[in-house]
């Protein structure tokens, strides 16, 4: 019976599926597992543990790393500022002990357990297991959840927990993939997973891997998997890709990809992993159930906010608070507006099936747009917003790879997000980036000059950047009197990706000597530092002086961002690290006057 095996068979099986080299043999320890051990063919018992990132039943643990670690430490009633409790908090950095295992919290926690609990497996059963991991989910308190977690720890081995550590965080990192499992299980899982994402019903409802399921279509009610977008990376190589279609170009909008389900006034908000976020229920539902014209649909689109007051799209980010505000009540010149840029499903009948073009058709049938609230996405016209004054164009029927570039160009001007392509005879498809849209994205422009910037802090990395500087904390100066070097540095952003490992290896060898550990909130921070106390913003290390420091030269999304993580008045979205500048010295930094002046006059302001 799968309920009563034992949690460590599935262990074996999860190093097993780890350590064979070839995705052949992985599927066929897995085919063995589900042949001998599921015999009653209670499959989802067994898989919600292999693919705990499918499964929906559970809802959220609400455990990341950080806070995983302090209930451990309470689970195993040590105290706080003990070696191991530090080392679970600290996992990210290691220490003389843990330094081969940085960077991977189940493996330190597994560390640290191995000194607490025995070898021998408390017999855990999968049924057990599921029980004491519902009402994790399902506890709000921290006491329960410590105690669950303590439960869980008596009844395992320190490798048995390594691993429901890792099914808490819902990753396995078993080196085989979602489709790999699915296909092995049956035929159509994946399919079925795809249009309805529902594990437990792909598990019940294909029992037989030899019966073939007819393919089922989506249904009101239950989230699809989107159809995504291939990234490309000019106008022309998009051009090129459609070349000989119809097609469409549109703005790409920086929001939250929802697909509203309704049902009557039964309304549901799914998001792109499948969550259900009823916290717009408050905001957006009449909305929805007055000007959706039809009982039953299906919308595609970006949730986002709209500025009444600057008549605009906000930037990005702050949803859940206007949300939040809506349903307290509250005033704001801000709300929530949904952008609908497709629709797969009217009345009785899905139409995913049909092309674009009478997608769109049918979105102008069947939604009454509201301007700032409900909007649709269909060829010129369409939204009652405006993008800028004196361009009112958000989607357009291309004629040539010069429009597109013209399109793409104001976009950046724009402070836009990008631009999506599709093929108006396109299907949608759940879950397919084959490239019936494309989209391209102004990331890593230069607004117009390089962005030179002193490190000034370090920040450890996980996996395979465990236990070393992985990404810096980076400053503008203060700008100087004339003719002298700068005194104080204004934190700025964070930055890691960019560098090829070899060049990132070695400004961190460079900068090593001089790195401070920095304890909060012992230690402070160099005086001529300026930073926040945000504890995103918060290095682990600094770098002793700026005289012993680095320039890197970085490139960003052309958008800046008003911050409060750190000193500096903007931060940028997207920073990435262009150049090592050995040749510059500390003080020829830039300074935040003129960033801000650079800001400005990319604004037009
Ligand atoms: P990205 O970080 O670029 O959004 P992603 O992996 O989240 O990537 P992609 O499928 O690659 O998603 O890009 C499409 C995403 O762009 C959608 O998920 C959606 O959230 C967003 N989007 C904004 N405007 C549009 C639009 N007009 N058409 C399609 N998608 C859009």
């Amino acid at each position: 019976m799968t309920e009563q095996t034992k949690f460590s068979v599935l262990c074996s099986l999860y190093t097993w599926i780890q350590r064979s080299k070839s995705s052949a043999k992985k599927r066929s320890k897995f085919r063995k597992f589900l042949d001998s051990f599921c015999r009653d063919k209670n499959y989802f018992a067994a898989i919600r543990l292999i693919l705990p990132n499918l499964d929906r039943e559970r809802g959220s643990y609400g455990l990341k790393e950080s806070v995983l670690a302090t209930y451990l430490i309470d689970a195993l009633g040590m105290s706080r500022d003990s070696e191991d409790a530090l080392r679970l908090v600290n996992w990210r950095k290691g220490g003389a002990k843990t330094g081969a295992n940085a960077g991977n919290f189940a493996q330190v926690a597994a560390e640290v357990l191995q000194r607490r609990q025995g070898m021998q497996s408390g017999d855990l059963t999968i049924k057990e297991l599921n029980d004491l991991l519902d009402q994790l989910a399902s506890s709000e308190n921290r006491a329960e959840k410590a105690l669950i977690l303590s439960t869980l720890i008596k009844k395992t081995n320190a490798q048995e927990m390594k691993w429901i550590i890792m099914i808490i965080l819902k990753d396995l990192k078993l080196g085989i993939s979602e489709k790999s499992i699915f296909n092995e299980f049956h035929p159509d899982a994946e399919d079925m997973f795809n249009v309805t994402c529902d594990l437990k019903l792909v598990c019940e409802k294909l029992k037989d891997r030899n019966q073939r399921h007819k393919r089922q279509d989506i249904e009101v009610g239950k989230a699809v998997r989107p159809q995504l977008a291939k990234r490309v990376a000019n106008a022309s190589e998009a051009w090129k890709k459609l070349h000989g279609k119809d097609v469409v170009v549109e703005c790409k909008f920086d929001g939250d990809r929802i697909q509203i389900h309704k049902n009557g006034t039964e309304i549901h908000f799914f998001s792109r992993n499948f969550i259900d976020h009823s916290e717009y229920r408050h905001a957006m539902s009449d909305i929805i159930i007055q000007n959706i014209l039809v009982d039953r649909c299906i919308l595609d689109g970006e949730m986002l906010v709209w500025d009444t007051l600057l008549n605009r799209f906000a930037e990005f980010g702050s949803n859940q608070e206007i949300a939040k505000a809506a349903r307290d009540g509250l005033d704001s010149d801000r709300q929530l507006c949904y952008v609908a840029f497709d629709i797969l499903y009217v009345g009785d009948t899905s139409v995913i099936h049909q092309s674009l073009k009478e997608r769109h058709e049918l979105l102008r049938k069947v939604v009454r747009p509201l301007k700032g609230r409900l909007e649709i996405l269909v060829p010129n016209g369409g939204l009652n917003t405006h993008r800028s004054p004196g361009e009112p164009c958000w989607s357009f029927v291309a004629h040539n790879v010069d429009e597109v570039e013209r399109f793409f160009k104001e976009t950046i001007e724009n402070r836009d997000e990008g631009i999506v392509l599709k093929d108006l005879s396109s299907k949608w498809e759940p879950s397919d980036r084959s490239g019936k849209w494309l989209k391209l994205k102004p990331e890593y422009v230069h607004p117009g000059s390089d962005l030179d910037v002193l490190i000034i802090g370090g920040y450890y990395g996980s996996g395979r950047h465990g236990g070393e500087v992985a990404q810096f904390l980076v400053a503008l100066a203060e700008r100087p009197s004339p003719n002298t070097h700068p005194t104080k540095f204004i934190s700025f952003c964070r930055v890691g990706t960019g560098l090829p490992d070899d060049e990132l290896d070695a400004v961190v060898t460079k900068l090593k000597p001089y790195f401070r550990k920095y304890e909060y909130p012992k230690k402070r921070p160099p005086s001529f530092y300026q930073v926040t106390n945000h504890s995103k913003e918060r290095p682990d290390v600094w770098v002793e002086s700026p005289e012993k420091s680095i320039i890197l030269s970085i490139t960003s999304d052309i958008r800046t961002i008003e911050s409060e993580v750190f000193a500096a008045p903007y931060s940028l979205r997207f920073p990435r690290i262009d150049r090592v500048k050995y040749d510059k010295a500390w003080y020829e930094c830039l300074d935040v006057q003129s960033f801000i002046e650079l800001v400005h006059s990319s604004n037009g302001t």
